[in-house]
């Protein structure tokens, strides 16, 4: 078998706006779902007296992969004649939010879904810009109910030109905006017969002309340390490949002890070794186990690097945070902060301003409120290994914490701050 391509999407959007229904006509119209699962669902609704919904596809797509039962558990996934995609999160789930901002959920791709019935929505808005602030840069938007507006064009050249507006007001293009009705199938996977007046590409059509995420493959090597195994002598240091490629023999730097140590081999797991051995490169995405040919003290939450291209080591940076906790983030208060594997406390030594993410209106203040971005200045009390976000999606993001909530995500900028190692 040849090997497939893989794309990475979450469809967003308001409630009830027919994420779910999407989802579960996307996995009908490319011909993903197992075989007799649509016939097994149309038959129990009738049992039960109830209309078919096509969310009930997703939702029984969602119980097997809870269960563990289809072949891929960890995600739910449908396939287009060119590639395959994995649904990363469900729609609708109520730590969606959060999911997005830890970076459980990292897409390469997003469908955002709008009701033409009832137009752009404040979670429309908030939606896009979170995308946006991630760093999700392929997406299209579905406006969708088409069936429920007369299939008119007006009505969806209207919602266009409003999303388009707003998405243009943050720096984001939206590829595509697509007229569609999930329930009725138009412009999902195939071309609907009721809005000649549209000739842009279907859903699918919009989704298969992205690109795959290459880009990490070719940035600095970042391997945050996961845990370090201890066997008789022998220490493993272990981790998942955030960006580039490391090579046996490397010399590692690990920040921010600034150690230096030769990379002697290179486990990979979970998969069996083949017949070859272990290999010798490995890069960017795969889980791997490395040992060096100097013991060195290495520890959950360095981050390994080349020499010449290790992440910036700082007490103080900028971050522009989206705020979900109950509590508003406040200027003097300590977070918990999760970066890659590192934990740390920081404090809040200012916010610089405040943006609301559905009027786009800013303030100055000493608090942001749930669901504000907040462009703010924190400080550790230990210098920390990290990068601008513009440099490294993957080091350049962490998460605060709020007693044992999640209360927000944020992303680095380090504009002003200099790298403290070189100071
Ligand atoms: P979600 O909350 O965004 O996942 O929305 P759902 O997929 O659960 O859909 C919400 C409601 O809208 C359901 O009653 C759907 O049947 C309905 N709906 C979804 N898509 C369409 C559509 O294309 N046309 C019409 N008329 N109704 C739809």
């Amino acid at each position: 078998a040849s090997l497939r391509q893989l794309l990475r999407i979450v469809i967003v959007g308001h409630v009830d706006h027919g994420k779910s229904t999407l989802v579960g006509r996307l996995f009908h119209d490319t011909g993903s779902l197992p075989e007799g699962k649509f016939e097994a669902i149309k038959k129990m609704c009738e049992r039960r007296g109830m209309p078919f919904e096509w969310a009930f596809l997703m939702d029984a797509m969602q119980a097997e992969r809870d269960q563990g039962i289809t072949i891929d558990t960890a995600q739910i996934w449908f396939k287009t004649e060119k590639r395959d995609y994995t649904i990363i999160d469900a729609p609708g789930h109520k730590e969606f939010l959060k999911n997005m901002i830890t970076g459980a959920a990292q897409a390469d791709a997003a469908v955002l879904v709008i009701d033409a019935t009832e137009g752009v929505q404040e979670q429309s808005r908030r939606h896009g810009y979170l995308l946006h602030l991630l760093g999700v840069r392929q997406i299209a938007v579905a406006v969708n109910k088409m069936d429920a507006v007369g299939y008119r064009e007006d009505v969806f050249a209207e919602i266009e030109t409003e999303y388009r507006a707003y998405l243009s007001s943050i720096g984001v293009t939206p590829t595509y905006v697509v007229p569609v009705s999930a329930r009725e199938g138009d412009n999902i996977a195939n071309r609907s017969t009721s809005m000649d007046w549209y000739d842009g590409p279907t859903v699918v059509g919009s989704l298969d002309s992205f690109q795959l995420p290459t880009a990490h493959l070719d940035r600095p090597l970042r391997l945050p340390v996961q845990d370090v195994y201890k066997f008789d002598t022998r220490r493993i240091i272990a981790g998942r490949i955030e960006s580039g490629r490391l090579h046996v023999g490397d010399e590692l730097i690990f920040s921010p002890s600034n150690k230096t140590a030769r990379v002697k081999s290179i486990e990979v797991w979970p998969e069996p070794s083949n017949a070859d051995g272990q290999p010798n490169t490995v890069s960017a995405g795969q889980c791997i186990g490395i040992t060096l040919d100097e013991q060195i003290f290495v520890e959950r939450g360095d981050i390994a690097s080349h020499l010449k291209n290790p992440p910036v080591e700082t007490e103080v940076f900028r971050a522009r945070i989206f705020w979900l906790g109950r509590n508003a983030l406040e200027k003097g208060k300590t977070y918990k902060m999760k970066l890659a594997t590192a934990d740390a406390r920081v404090t809040v030594q200012e916010i610089e301003h405040v943006l609301d993410t559905t009027d786009l209106s800013s303030s100055t203040t000493t608090k942001v409120e749930r669901n504000q971005v907040g462009e703010v200045v924190l400080r550790s009390r230990r210098l920390l290994p990290l990068d601008e976000h513009t440099r490294n999606g993957r080091t350049g993001r962490f998460v605060l914490i709020d007693g044992y909530d999640i209360a927000g995500g944020g992303i680095i900028s380090m504009e002003g701050y200099a790298d403290q190692r070189q100071l």
